[in-house]
């Protein structure tokens, strides 16, 4: 067959000037690259089964080892957002309750848990974290149904990272003299922590480990809206035999939360939440001994500059700004991309978010779950509004949505400034602005110019730019080619309103810590 019969036959072969073929595809401008989709992208259901997880009808308080009604007598329900079914009731507890899981942790930290050593904290944690790999695929399940994230997010990220934190500090429980060379470290006491419902287990998992590892013992308060998991983590530390008291968890809104900060018998707060409720503890630890970390909110920039491997950094932008529904307080929801690109990035972001599937969290497919309260819809809904009226312009795939249920399509607003709400505040939702800049200057200048300081990320194929960039970012997390990685050796917090202190890595040890 002659090469000018073969070219004929298909598209990607190039029949050069001199008659010489190339097997290579032709290149196709990176302007002109579409990704194809029709019916290829739909995929069959693939739900995971969820008929043999038990959810109790009532979920009660974790006091000194035990299950126990609240003083107060009072239950709320804990719905499936994805569904509106209600799932469980659970205790919600009054400054009595507190008060009695603050004297059981205190007689657990006197009694048991201080004068043991370092080698046997560290077997119990060992513990807890087999146990959890053990239930791993259940409690992945059981996250899915009360938080509404997807279940490949919750079986292949958040469990395996909850077993990791316990693996990795159950490691420091015996080495602590050596995390701090030349000094003396001591436990703190009873420990108060109040996390929020965006990654309920990890989150429990990055407050207790530490705490734990170092001595102390716990008060732990899940979120309102998502407590069901931290309960079934309580049975794990049943079945770990863990000493009674050394961790309680008590269930409650705001005032639960309020009356554990409030509460003169403990040493030290953690929390993580909104900066509006991080402001008012410090504001009420303000004077007293108590030892106080935050992890709060972030507006964080993904900055993505023309040299970059422009595929890999849109899949970076997915990941950035969709991954947990945009739930997250590190998440990428100020994409400033370098102005030569622009239409490019924007072509690009648009064909990719078309490919997400939104809808039932429990199936394998879904990209998007639904969002993980009404009162968050309503907040995500309203900061949309403000962004139209502000005159930004709105991208948003059609999807037809789920009939019941709490859901958000992913979206993204080109035509911000800076002043837009959008730009300022956090949506906490899969929703991203995208801005432009012209100079790595310009960039540092817009990507720091935000009370927030938790974040960010630098897409580039220069490794000087990145190390020039990163230093000059006002962020405690800066990823570099790569977006919301997470590492239990790896520290986590932020500069600014998003708070202070770290989580994660030998830093983390340091809040539950005091040195001599
Ligand atoms: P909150 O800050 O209100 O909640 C975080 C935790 O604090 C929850 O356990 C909450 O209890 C508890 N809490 C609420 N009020 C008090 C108080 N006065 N004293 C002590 N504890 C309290 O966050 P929301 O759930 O209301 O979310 C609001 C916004 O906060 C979101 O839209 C998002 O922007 C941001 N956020 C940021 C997070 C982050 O990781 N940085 C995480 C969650 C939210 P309860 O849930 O029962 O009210």
């Amino acid at each position: 067959m002659t090469a000018r019969k073969k070219s004929q036959r298909s598209e990607l072969v190039i029949v050069e000037r001199d008659g010489a073929i190339n097997h290579r595809p032709a290149a196709i401008p990176p302007n002109q690259r579409k990704l194809t989709f029709g019916d290829r992208w739909s995929y069959a259901p693939a739900p995971e089964a969820s008929d043999y997880i038990k959810i109790g009808p009532r979920y009660q308080l974790f006091i000194g080892g035990k299950f126990v009604a609240p003083r107060s007598g009072k239950y709320f329900d804990s719905i499936n957002p994805a569904t509106e079914e209600k799932l469980a009731e659970i205790a919600d507890a009054n400054a009595h309750d507190v008060d009695l899981a603050v004297s059981s942790a205190r007689r657990a930290y006197n009694g048991t848990w201080k004068k043991m050593s370092g080698r046997e904290r560290g077997k119990y944690l060992y513990r807890i974290a087999r146990l959890i790999q053990e239930k791993s695929r259940e409690l992945a399940v059981l996250e899915t149904m009360d938080g509404g994230k997807t279940i490949k997010e919750s079986r292949d990220i958040d469990l395996p990272l909850v077993a990791a934190h316990f693996f990795y500090y159950a490691g420091w429980a015996d080495k602590l003299e050596y995390a701090f060379p030349g000094r003396t470290p001591h436990s703190l006491g009873v420990a108060g922590q109040i996390i929020p419902w965006n990654f309920p287990l990890l989150m429990a998992a990055w407050k207790l480990a530490p705490a734990l590892a170092c001595g102390n013992t716990c008060v732990l308060k899940p979120a309102e809206t998502t407590s069901i998991t931290a309960m079934h983590l309580a049975e794990i530390f049943q079945h770990a035999e863990l000493p009674d008291g050394v961790v309680n968890i008590i269930t409650g809104a705001g005032a639960t939360g309020k009356a554990i900060v409030d509460h003169p018998n403990i040493d030290k707060i953690a929390f993580t939440g909104s900066t509006s409720v991080g402001k008012l503890l410090t504001q009420a630890v303000a004077g007293t001994k108590k030892k106080l970390t935050l992890e709060l909110g972030g507006k964080a920039a993904n900055i993505i500059f023309e040299d970059a491997p422009i595929d890999q950094a849109v899949e970076g932008i997915i990941s950035g700004i969709y991954f947990n529904q945009g739930h997250v307080c590190c998440a990428g929801s100020r994409l400033f991309v370098q102005e030569g690109i622009f239409a490019t990035v924007i072509r690009k972001l648009r064909d990719r978010i078309a490919t997400l599937r939104v809808g039932n969290p429990l199936d394998k497919n879904t990209d998007i779950g639904a969002i993980n309260s009404r009162m968050q819809l309503d907040k995500i809904c309203e900061l949309v509004d403000s962004g139209l009226k502000q005159g930004a312009k709105l991208v948003q795939p059609r999807l037809r949505l789920p009939a019941k249920g709490y859901w958000y399509p992913p979206s993204f607003f080109t035509g911000v400034t800076a002043s837009h709400r959008i730009a300022q505040e956090e949506i906490f939702g899969p929703v991203l602005s995208v801005m432009t800049f012209r100079t790595p200057e310009e960039a540092i200048e817009r990507a720091n110019n935000t009370p927030y300081g938790l974040s960010a990320g630098v897409w580039t194929d220069k490794g000087s730019k990145i190390f020039k960039i990163v230093n000059k970012l006002r962020a405690g997390v800066v990823w570099a080619n790569t977006y919301n990685k997470f590492d239990p050796t790896s520290p986590f917090g932020g500069y600014k309103e998003s708070g202070f202190g770290r989580e994660g890595g030998v830093h983390g040890l340091l809040p539950y810590l005091t040195l001599n």
